[in-house]
């Protein structure tokens, strides 16, 4: 078999960066990335036969480890009655009402096949529903590649976004507008001056992608009374914490109800899916029951819902979230204790089986702080972790995600890894 190196030199000739999507090409961590051949429970293996213990998962669907048997054996009985329909099944009711006993606030959901077309459709409902243009997100937080996302604050006038990509045209980025996380005041502001005109304001409830934030005491709940008095739809990306910060999501572990919530992640098990959902009356707008369009030639695809069914049965063990929880401040306070007997600035955040983890001497809780924290020791903390079998996010502004299969002998042979690596940064 090739090398992972004569792999990635192949890659680039044939991807741009080699890859499929951004994070993957090792660019904020310097190397190349490893190919994968094979994963099982809390391991990867690469093509040269190196194992490591992952901590991306995915990027967050495998909350079970890798390669469960009870997904596998889901999938394996689904396809051989044949991989798409293109007409109903009933695989889709099921997981349609498994959503809504899990995530009441969803009444009605609808199928799509990522995360990204699930934010994407749903900003454009809020403004179907409410008839109002503005769009209102927060600096860090990540909602997929959809135009009206890549948008950050303009320097000028305070409403107008500035686009992050070319390709986002200006026009569109003057309707997104973006908040500080964990700012009240500025949210305050900002729906007092154009309320009337925002649509919906969309958050990551525990922003997961400038690496883990945890909200303040009392500033979802602040979310929610600004909508609410506005008039503007509060909508919950719980993509990455969906069934991972509880089993009713960030929405159940905060008590906040959202007018509208999107999913991905462990909702397809492993396969491309996303969803979104929320307000029977809201739901109700979309084709072909109302006039707002989306659709999706693939979306609630029988192989796929088998495998999230799977996932989502998996997850409803009792004290599943309790001892992941259980098992994330394990890992987090003992790379903790480690960082302190070196004396390097170090701190972690946790929300159930999510974690962050930052070299910084500050509690972390905006964006500022989280960008703040010393990136030059994060790559060659992740470099040394990666060379002894450890493979966290190739970046420092991912979350961390803690798995079922993380059990304490792998906590245990991941804090051994790490008393080296911080050594190794005090030279
Ligand atoms: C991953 C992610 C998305 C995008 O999902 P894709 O399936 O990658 O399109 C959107 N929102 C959040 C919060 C995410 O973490």
């Amino acid at each position: 078999m090739s090398s992972n190196h004569e792999l990635f030199q192949r890659a680039l000739q044939l991807m741009p960066g080699g890859v499929n999507s951004p994070v993957r090409a090792f660019n904020a961590v310097g190397g190349e990335p490893f190919f994968t051949h094979r994963a099982d429970g809390p391991y990867l293996w690469d093509v040269e036969g190196k194992r490591y213990i992952d901590y991306v998962g995915s990027w967050g669907p495998m909350i079970v480890g890798h390669n469960h048997p009870a997904v596998r054996k889901a999938v394996a009985e689904a396809i051989e009655n044949g991989l798409s329909f293109g007409t109903p099944c009933a695989a889709e009711l099921t997981m349609a009402e498994t959503i809504s006993k899990l995530v009441p606030s969803i009444e009605v959901s609808r199928m799509v096949n990522s995360g990204t077309e699930a934010t994407m459709s749903a900003i454009r409902l809020a403004r179907g529903f409410t008839g109002r243009p503005r769009i209102v997100k927060f600096e860090g937080c990540y909602h997929g590649h959809g135009d009206a996302f890549l948008v950050k604050a303009g320097s000028g006038a305070l409403t107008q976004g500035t686009p992050t990509s070319p390709g986002v045209p200006k026009a569109l980025a003057d309707l997104t507008m973006t908040l500080p996380f964990n700012d009240f005041e500025a949210a305050s502001k900002m729906f007092e001056d154009t309320g009337s005109e925002i649509a919906g304001l969309i958050v990551e409830p525990v922003p997961g992608n400038m690496n883990c934030v945890q909200p303040r005491e009392g500033y979802l709940q602040h979310l929610r009374e600004l909508c609410t008095q506005h008039g503007a739809l509060l909508i919950f990306d719980e993509v990455m914490t969906g069934f991972r910060v509880a089993l009713g999501g960030a929405q159940a572990h905060y008590g906040i109800t959202p007018d509208l919530t999107t999913l991905g992640k462990i909702v397809g098990g492993g396969m491309p899916v996303g969803a979104y959902g929320g307000k029977r009356e809201i739901m109700q707008q979309i084709s072909p029951a109302g006039p707002v369009y989306q659709a999706g030639t693939l979306s609630g695809n029988p192989v796929a819902m088998a495998a999230g069914l799977a996932m989502l049965e998996l997850v409803q063990a009792p004290g599943f979230h309790a001892e992941l929880t259980r098992r994330t401040i394990l890992l987090t306070d003992g790379l903790q204790a480690l960082a302190d007997g070196e004396g390097i600035d170090f701190t972690t955040t946790r929300v159930g089986a999510m974690f962050g983890l930052f070299f910084s001497s500050e509690k972390i809780e905006t964006y500022a702080q989280a960008t703040a924290a010393d990136r030059t020791l994060f790559n060659r903390f992740f470099q040394s972790m990666l060379k002894q079998g450890v493979f966290f996010a190739p970046a420092a502004y991912e979350a961390g995600f803690m798995s079922m299969a993380h059990d304490e002998s792998i906590i245990a042979d991941t804090l051994r890894a790490a008393r080296t690596a911080f050594a190794e940064l005090r030279q």
